[in-house]
């Protein structure tokens, strides 16, 4: 387990370059194509979310603060994604303009056969609305929309503490999942950092954006049925296990997992 959700399984080249670049090992689908949004303020662990899903569901975990770094990485002059990033480091909402050019870029993935779960989008109603329109486009349906919930304090001190490997993203936390050597990530021996957005100022204004902005999508989702609520206060392993088993409180045919929840 520990090893899946540490990074994603897939190597997502369309999602984080665009519709010119193709995935070198396009996902499979597992079973059924599963269309997911994974909402909740920053700190809640969807990206861990996402990895595990991944692993069970074959959709492809898609961030969009993962398009944003990633083009940092490559050192895009790009003026929109230069702003993004100066918007991220303050952690500041990413005009919904620039980031709909993004979704617009790629929605190769949007109807990928493998499915989707989309974490970090849509973070405004007026962003949740443009995919429904694209994805009536591509003649897709969203399945379900799982919103996950903590405390705010338990958020801080998520954010506070996590630290992350520069050169392949796995994840850590200082005190719940240190690395073994100090600094040295586990699995590649890169760098492990801490982002920039993590920082206490930068915490602050991104779970204000989170409470004043992204919340109304819970909203939106729950005006068409499609939300499902879980609480991330247990191990990633036990959440998992209830995000599947809301799944299947709504009839969707769900793999099998061995925690008891
Ligand atoms: P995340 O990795 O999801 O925590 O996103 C990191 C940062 O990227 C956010 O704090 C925003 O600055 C920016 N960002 C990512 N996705 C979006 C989005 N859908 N809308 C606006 N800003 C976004």
């Amino acid at each position: 387990m520990e090893d899946v959700y540490a990074m994603p399984l897939h190597d997502r080249t369309t999602w984080l370059h665009g519709d010119f670049f193709h995935c070198l090992q396009p996902p499979v689908a597992l079973g059924r194509t599963w269309r997911l949004v994974l909402l909740g303020p920053p700190g809640v662990g969807k990206g861990t979310q996402a990895n595990l899903l991944s692993a069970m569901l074959g959709a492809c975990p898609l961030s969009t603060g993962d398009i944003f770094r990633a083009a940092r990485e490559r050192g895009g002059t790009h003026s929109g994604l230069m702003q993004a990033h100066d918007r991220l480091a303050r952690g500041e909402l990413v005009p919904d303009d620039i980031v709909l050019q993004l979704i617009h870029n790629r929605q190769t993935c949007l109807r990928c056969e493998a499915g989707f779960l989309l974490d970090g989008f849509p973070r405004t109603t007026a962003q949740a609305s443009t995919l429904d329109g694209l994805l009536a486009m591509h003649h897709v349906r969203l399945d379900a929309v799982i919103l996950y919930e903590l405390d705010e304090r338990e958020l801080v001190a998520r954010l506070a503490g996590r630290r992350v490997c520069s050169r392949c993203e796995a994840p850590y936390h200082v005190t719940t999942r240190p690395t073994r050597e100090p600094g040295i990530c586990d699995h590649c021996g890169g760098p492990v950092t801490q982002r920039v957005d993590d920082k206490p100022a930068a915490i602050r204004t991104r779970l204000a954006a989170y409470f004043e902005a992204t919340a109304r999508v819970a909203d939106y989702y729950r005006q068409q049925d499609l939300l499902l609520t879980v609480s991330a206060a247990s191990e990633p392993d036990v959440v998992l296990a209830q995000s599947l088993q809301r799944l299947a409180s709504r009839g969707f045919p769900v793999p099998q997992v061995s925690q008891t929840v």
